[in-house]
């Protein structure tokens, strides 16, 4: 007889966006009028195309497999090929990080890397989320068995969560700017962390996929950016959202060489040697013509193309942003982020106001509380759909709140 891993029966049995699916679909049933009428800000899916000269360069890659000479079979080493790599080096050099090839390792995404990073980690580790967080964290180690211990992230903290130094963690999931309440750490914030984490010889795994919504000066775009960083953290990117790759799949994810791990009997383990040899068994590669197409991004036209999205999409915030600024309705994100996260008006509950906005104004947005205990009572708009739907969204909304 087989058995299934029980944890898994601990996990909540529908997901978010099925919910929010299913309500979608039952108020049109009721009105097939309004169908074409709704205009969807929930999902966290970009809208606008790959940049031109990432195209170009995945049927570059794909003609080149065609051809004998030049067909490519399984990578070499499997954590991507040099020469992206070294286009991901350079771009955190853009930024003023230095961050060497040899730590990098390309991926298929960033959700894949921090779900399955939790492999290497003893299950002995006592695990630190702030509330409220992307599902993946919480899914992959409730998954695994693991004790996870919340952190509050509330509107008294900007949603910013603080460490507490009463409370001791073995390994800490941070995602800035953050999904999903937009707000992002300061440097000054961000030390505090690695300074905890170092404290606690803990380490930190790192959500980057929104750094290149970055605008703030403040606002590190790396972990790496922090001085200490690199013995304490793991830091985890994506393509998906700062260049379209959301159906293309690509990421990376850095493990600094100086990021070592005591066993008990006080010997030291390279972390990225563990993740290499678990990557090593369980994963094959990212596809070749997806490699050129993400070199692409990183080459000074892609970098150009892609920068006009994040720009299109930075401006739907703004216009979101300020809506909700005449309305006096307070949020966090917006500003570093495509997210924006809201206070219910009128002390609605998250699901409460969900019904609100997609029956009275066609709008559909995320429920706060999908996302932990603290979310209740803020709700998520994002700025990744078409611009004239977000002005009418808006529009629509100030009318109804105004009211
Ligand atoms: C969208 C998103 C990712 C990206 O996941 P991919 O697997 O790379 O598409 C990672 N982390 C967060 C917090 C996200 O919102």
């Amino acid at each position: 007889m087989a058995y299934i891993n029980e944890n898994f029966l601990k996990l909540e049995k529908n997901y978010l966006f099925i919910n929010i699916a299913k309500k979608i679909n039952e108020y049109i049933e009721q009105n097939p009028d309004k169908k074409d009428n709704i205009i969807r800000m929930g999902i966290g899916d970009v809208t606008i195309p790959l940049a031109p000269c990432v195209v170009e360069a995945v049927k570059k890659g794909i003609e080149e497999m065609g051809v004998k000479e030049t067909f490519k079979g399984y990578e070499d080493s499997g954590t991507g090929y040099d020469f992206l790599k070294e286009a991901v080096s350079g771009y955190y050099k853009s930024f003023g990080v230095d961050v060497p090839p040899e730590d990098i390792r390309i991926s298929d995404g960033a959700k894949s890397d921090s779900g399955n990073i939790v492999d290497i980690f003893s299950d002995k580790n006592v695990v630190l989320i702030s509330d409220p967080a992307y599902p993946v964290y919480v899914d992959s180690n409730l998954m695994s068995g693991r004790k996870i211990i919340y952190i509050d992230s509330t509107k008294e903290n900007g949603f910013r969560a603080v460490p507490d130094r009463s409370v001791h963690a073995d390994l800490i999931y941070l995602c800035s700017p953050n999904n999903p309440t937009g707000a992002a750490f300061t440097k000054a914030q961000l030390k505090d962390w690695v300074d905890y984490a170092l404290e606690n010889k803990a380490i930190i795994i790192y959500d980057a996929a929104y750094e290149a919504f970055v605008t703030e000066e403040d606002v590190p775009r790396s972990i790496y950016a922090v001085e200490g960083a690199k013995k304490c953290a793991i830091e985890i990117c994506s393509l998906s959202k700062t260049a379209g790759f959301t159906g293309l799949r690509c990421g990376y994810t850095v493990v600094p060489s100086e990021l070592v791990v005591e066993n008990e009997d006080g010997t030291t383990v390279s972390v990225s040697q563990i993740w290499g040899r678990r990557q090593g068994s369980k994963f094959n590669g990212v596809a070749y013509p997806v490699q050129c197409g993400a070199a692409a991004v990183f080459s000074e036209e892609g970098q150009k193309q892609c920068r006009e999205n994040l720009e299109y999409y930075k401006e739907n915030a703004r216009i979101i942003a300020a809506a909700l600024d005449e309305l006096g309705i307070w949020y966090s994100g917006g500003k570093n982020s495509p997210y924006i996260w809201l206070e219910c008006p009128n002390g609605m509950g998250s699901w409460e106001f969900f019904d609100y906005l997609l029956s009275e104004a066609n709008v559909v947005g995320t429920p706060g509380a999908g996302f932990g205990r603290n979310g209740e009572g803020y709700f998520r708009l994002t700025s990744f759909g078409d611009r004239q739907k977000t002005i009418e969204a808006m529009e629509r909304i100030k009318k109804l709140l105004s009211k």
